[in-house]
């Protein structure tokens, strides 16, 4: 099959080739991918600043057709549309595993840069990662599930958005925008702040319904912040850049005794003023991946048409595409890039 290739460790190395068609083993079921997105994770493993383990198939955000199944799958049955998630293995053993967290399984392996991902014709994940689409949920729409489930985690299962809340977001990705989408549907009021790159992504953003977008280059977001809460600040502020400026940003203009959620994750240590954390009494609260229940509220979300997410995608394009396609995420004109495998 035709799959796209990160062959070596450190920047570049990406290649589309032939590659082995996988079959699925005793709980796994093997998909013909429909669509997988690419996500600001894949930049950073183009980039050779994310650990991957090359040579491996890329992509993590996919959903597609059952063509087959392995012996003991119970669940699900070729010809099912599914949408499936990492992480691809887990230990099934530890506290994480039995509380129904497998991201935070020290044993977790995900498809996409440790073992072999979706941006290739077939995949085969274990029935456990699998979520059967209503027929009202497109691929392009499913495409988007896993960003999506990673803002419902944040925003209603790690915190809470209350309705009446002023969200303030930093960084208008895929994760970003959505998570925005999430406040407005629990009743907040939203700021999405970006820099002169994201522009699209501010723009759409808006259109989304974010009530104010800031490019943080032209205007001063304290001034903004204050303005649109009566000087009180944010009542949570989401970190979805993964810069230190961005948090430095947030941790100026949450308001006292509110929220910290960080989302974004970033590529090395730095110095952050953690008094505010104390003197402003915050709340700080990390959110990594999702759970079970995150991919069955997006899914939902889905269905009821409450969530468009295929709004965010700008570019379908075919695998041989592929640089065509990086290049597209990495300088901020694609929202989001969407690959069917299945197209020559
Ligand atoms: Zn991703
Ligand atoms: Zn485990």
């Amino acid at each position: 099959m035709r799959a796209v290739v990160k062959e070596r460790r450190g920047p570049g190395h990406l290649v589309l080739k032939e590659w082995p068609e996988p079959s699925p083993d005793h709980t796994e079921v093997k998909i013909a991918v429909a669509a997988a997105g690419i996500c600001g994770t894949d930049i950073h493993i183009l980039d050779g600043d994310w650990p991957c383990n090359p040579p491996v198939v890329l992509g993590h955000e996919f959903c597609g057709t059952v063509v087959e199944v392995g012996d003991s799958v119970s669940n699900f049955h070729p010809g099912d549309r599914v949408v499936a998630s990492n992480p691809a293995k887990t230990c099934g053993a530890c506290y994480h595993c039995h509380a129904g967290n497998p991201f935070m399984c020290d044993k977790r392996v995900s498809a996409g840069y440790m073992i072999d991902g979706a941006f290739g014709e077939y995949i085969c994940i274990t029935e456990h990662r699998c979520h059967q689409l209503p027929s009202e949920v497109s691929f392009r729409q499913a495409a988007l599930g896993e960003p999506l489930s990673a803002a419902v985690h944040g925003l209603i299962e790690r915190t809470t958005v209350r309705s009446g809340d002023l969200v303030l977001i930093s960084g208008p990705g895929c994760v970003g925008i959505l998570a925005m989408v999430i406040a407005k549907l629990q009743g907040a009021r939203t700021i999405v702040l970006g820099i002169t790159k994201d522009a699209r992504r501010l723009s759409l953003a808006k259109e989304l319904g974010a009530d104010v977008v800031v490019d943080v280059a032209k205007e001063n977001v304290a001034d903004v912040v204050h303005d649109f809460s009566s000087g009180d600040g944010a009542d949570l502020v989401c970190e979805c850049a993964g810069v230190p400026a961005s948090l430095e940003t947030c941790l100026q203009v949450v308001r006292k005794e509110g929220t910290l959620l960080q989302l974004g994750i970033y590529s090395r240590p730095f110095e952050a003023d953690f008094n505010k954390i104390v003197m402003k009494e915050l709340k700080m609260v990390g959110s990594f991946g999702y759970v079970w229940t995150s991919w069955r509220r997006s899914i939902r979300l889905l269905r009821d048409g409450k969530v468009k997410a295929d709004r965010m995608i700008s570019h379908e394009l075919p695998l041989r595409d592929f640089a065509e396609a990086f290049r597209l995420t990495r300088d901020g004109t694609a929202t989001k890039v969407v690959f069917n495998p299945q197209v020559d």
